[in-house]
């Protein structure tokens, strides 16, 4: 190859002054002469750039005369692949190039005959199987030089070549072109690697770790790869090469240590040394580096450093470190964390080096990982629970009665449903690890048992349920517990400091909204009172409300209410303060509030004191060929106009009496859901302002509220010009604004996702990730005209997609004033928030 250029030589030695880079020569490369430049003991490395490895592909190489030149006569050699991307891989790296009879002969003198013929040896064992791609059992038991090169021979049909520059130029051959083949490719896209991924390659002179004196090679790094605590820790291994000493049960601790023999026991000079060069790196290399070294009698050299291997509670603590230092500024070490890293580690996962015996795939619906007794009713999980064991129940989908069974167990999975169907909204409030849409699960709650892939889990079979991975696990694989760290609090903080969306929380009770304000919510975005009724023993009182023929009945059952929701509210005011909090008024679709089970209608006809059948009648009387789009919502306020007043009555007398407690209780936002008219809000708001008015009347005192709508139909969005001057902000509903935008439902969008995704009609599942194209438009248009009619009027998204980053980038590129989303993913979305600024 002729260049004349020195951009296009074939190779180049790397030196400090060297025109090196990771977009042509791969990242190996650049970080090697970066620890040229820091002065580290590196051996004379020279770099291939991708070109020329594409070159040597195709069978052209370079002047192999001219790249050993670099070395000098009798210089053992390593190559190293050096991707642009470490994360990609490459073919493994090959050592000990340069060993023949006279080489060997030189070395014996130097570092022994028996280290001498072991370099040999292992040459012709690694060319013979990595280059020659001969079987390895000749070689495996060949025991010396002589009998490898035989064994080569015989096998290879040709003598082993013992001139340098062939070994050499065999060794790159093999290497450029397995990173051709089709399963290095797969295997590198699956890492992000784009199509055209080059790959460049590293010569380097040996340090050997073979000999005499204090020889062998190790690996080093300075942060706990768990914790990322300050921390030396390492394993090295005598009279070894490469990265042997990690798979050595016999090596050497790097630093005294309790448990068995170290380096520095009897080399404290080269550990001190290393941890020198450990804190150069730190600085220069502004990254915590794990170094890979090898002694030869002693002298230390750096032959390699890469990012040192962390967890991602470690990656948290190191980036947070870092900053701390001074070695990177606060934005950096803010964009060195992954805003689900953050979410990870507020829930228990698998362990990765866990097996994993999987039996059935669904939709990842909320984070988090739990073993536990596979159950297929409420009552079930309930029973486990008294006992103290975990339940994971199993359902086609959720009905209203599941809810206390899912207050009780540890994990929930449906067969049916999508990511904002009525388990995965709960499960998520819940913190629960939750896979919904297991399409090739079959429940069977008669015969209690669950089919998936022709095996039969019944009742009691112990299964893990991988919330974020969306799978099913037989067994109880190792789970590992939330960790989030100091370095969690402190990146959070920053978090904070930096973003310019605020992050509230959908907590429907005082816990939750503990919760949320632990982790960070900026108040309660959204509170589903209707979720408030969930609890043990109020379903029966909502249904009563539900159910109810006349208003006398409709009375009686909002006398008994008002209490309940006026104490219920007051916890949440209480648990938020000084925060503000967003009651929405009563959203119950039907068929999650009716009675689906025998049980349930037992209990309704309890409740009622009147007998199952007519129960029976009554739900045949209300029951919704399409619940989602029938009496619910803003629906329910025109045609009961009690029900909103019992509902702000409850919040205003909670908010007068958590004030009255002490508590710095802001005026509430009270917001009407499933809003299509402006008519609609004039009536709920009349309604209110009575109440408010009646209240002040009754104590004398002010009753502030501000009074929202949620904008979650096409019609809403569309009219929001007329629909905003008559509140004081709005909250986008993008659950039902995407079920009705796309005549999706929420509930059986599970069926049918993984092919419309599959295939490419939707980019993303669409209540996981926005659809800035679609509802996205509907929403600008909404913002727009609200904006035109009320300037300044606040805006938020309260769906579900609140969570989800590509969303929150979407709502901030419009300007909207926060998201709000469950408050276990609150964290996340407070460090992906900040993200988008820097
Ligand atoms: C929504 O529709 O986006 C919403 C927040 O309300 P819900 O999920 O309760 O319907
Ligand atoms: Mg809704």
């Amino acid at each position: 190859m002729q260049h004349d250029t020195p951009d296009a030589q074939p190779f180049v030695l790397v030196t400090q002054t060297a025109r090196i880079d990771a977009a042509r020569h791969g990242g190996r490369a650049k970080c090697l002469q970066r620890l040229v430049r820091l002065g580290l003991p590196v051996p004379t490395t020279v770099a291939l750039p991708f070109d020329t490895v594409i070159m040597i592909a195709r069978g052209e190489m370079p002047d192999m005369g001219a790249l050993l030149a670099h070395f000098g006569p009798g210089a053992v050699l390593s190559v190293r692949p050096s991707s642009q991307d470490p994360d990609w891989g490459g073919p493994g790296t090959v050592l000990n190039i340069g060993l023949n009879p006279a080489v060997e002969a030189a070395l014996a003198a130097k570092l022994g005959p028996e280290a001498a013929a072991t370099l040999h040896l292992r040459l012709v064992e690694t060319y013979a199987t990595q280059v020659a791609r001969l079987d390895p059992e000749p070689f495996a038991d060949a025991g010396t030089p002589a009998a490898a090169r035989a064994a080569y021979a015989d096998e290879a049909g040709e003598p082993f070549p013992d001139d340098p520059a062939t070994q050499l130029a065999g060794v790159l051959r093999s290497m450029a072109r397995a990173w051709e083949s089709t399963s290095a490719r797969l295997l590198r896209q699956a890492h992000g690697a784009p199509e055209d991924a080059g790959l460049g390659l590293v010569v380097q002179a040996m340090a050997l770790g073979l000999g005499p004196g204090a020889s062998g090679a190790g690996v080093v790094q300075f942060a706990d790869p768990t914790t990322g605590d300050p921390e030396v820790t390492g394993r090295y291994l005598p009279q070894s090469q490469g990265r042997a000493a990690l798979q050595a049960p016999e090596a050497l601790f790097v630093r005294s240590d309790p448990r068995g023999p170290a380096l520095e026991d009897t080399c404290p000079e080269a550990v001190e040394a290393l941890v020198a060069h450990g804190a150069t790196c730190r600085t220069g290399l502004r990254e915590e580096m794990q170094i890979e070294f090898t002694l030869s009698s002693g002298q230390l050299s750096v032959i390699d450093a890469v990012r040192a291997p962390r967890t991602e509670r470690a990656a948290v603590r190191i980036a947070v470190a870092l900053a701390e230092d001074g070695v990177i500024p606060r934005p950096a070490a803010l964009l060195r964390v992954e805003p689900q890293a953050i979410s990870h580690l507020l829930h228990r996962s698998i362990d990765p080096a866990a097996v994993r015996d999987r039996v059935a795939r669904g939709v990842p619906a909320s984070p988090g990982a739990a073993t536990g007794r596979l159950v297929f009713t409420a009552e079930a999980a309930q029973q486990l629970e008294a006992r103290g064991d975990a339940a994971i129940l199993a359902r086609r989908e959720t009905a209203p009665e599941d809810v206390r069974g899912m207050h009780a167990c540890a994990a929930i999975l449906t067969e049916r449903g999508g990511t904002t169907s009525h388990a995965a909204v709960i499960a998520r409030g819940l913190g629960l690890p939750c896979v919904v849409g297991m399409r090739d699960v079959r429940v069977d709650p008669a015969r209690r048992t669950l089919t998936a892939g022709g095996r039969v889990l019944a009742e009691g079979a112990v299964v893990t349920l991988d919330g974020a991975g969306g799978e099913l696990l037989a067994g109880a694989p190792q789970l590992l517990d939330p960790a989030p760290g100091d370095g969690a609090q402190t990146l959070l903080a920053w978090a904070d400091d930096a973003r310019d969306i605020g992050v509230r929380a959908n907590a429907d009770t005082a816990q939750d909204a503990l919760n949320a304000m632990a982790f960070g919510a900026e108040g309660v975005g959204l509170c589903r009172s209707e979720h408030m009724m969930f609890e043990a023993g109020r379903l029966a009182l909502l249904r009563e409300l539900i159910f109810a023929e006349e208003d006398a009945e409709r009375d009686a059952a909002l006398s008994r209410l008002l209490p309940l929701q006026r104490r219920d509210m007051r916890a949440v005011f209480e648990a938020t303060a000084p925060r503000p909090v967003c009651i929405r008024l009563f959203d119950p679709p039907l068929h999650e509030f009716l009675p689906a089970t025998r049980e349930g209608l037992l209990e309704m006809a309890e409740a009622l004191g009147r007998p199952v059948s007519e129960v029976e009648r009554r739900i045949a009387g209300i029951e919704e060929v399409n619940p989602m789009l029938g009496m619910r919502g803003v629906r329910l306020a025109v045609a009961f106009p009690r029900i909103t007043g019992m509902q702000a009555r409850a919040a205003f007398e909670a908010a007068a009496g958590a004030r009255a407690a002490g508590h710095d209780v802001p005026p509430p936002e009270i917001m009407i859901p499933l809003v299509t008219a402006r008519r609609e809000v004039e009536l709920v708001r009349a309604r209110i302002e009575e109440v408010a008015a009646a209240l002040r009347a009754e104590t004398g005192q002010d009753v502030p509220f501000r009074l929202g709508c949620m904008v979650e139909t096409p019609r809403a969005a569309l009219r929001a010009g007329e629909i905003a001057p008559l509140c004081d902000f709005l909250s986008f509903g993008t659950n039902d604004l995407t079920q009705m935008t796309y005549g999706l439902s929420r509930d059986d969008a599970g069926r049918f996702m993984s092919e419309y995704v599959n295939q490419g009609v939707w980019q993303e599942d669409p209540f996981r990730t926005l659809d800035r194209s679609g509802v996205g438009e509907l929403l600008s248009i909404a913002a727009e005209r609200a904006r035109a009619a009320k300037p300044g009027i606040p805006l938020s998204v309260c769906g579900e997609h609140g969570g989800d980053i590509d969303s929150i980038a979407f709502c901030r590129e419009q300007g909207f004033d926060a998201v709000s989303c469950s408050p276990f993913r609150v964290p996340m979305a407070r460090l992906a928030a900040a993200q988008l600024t820097l």
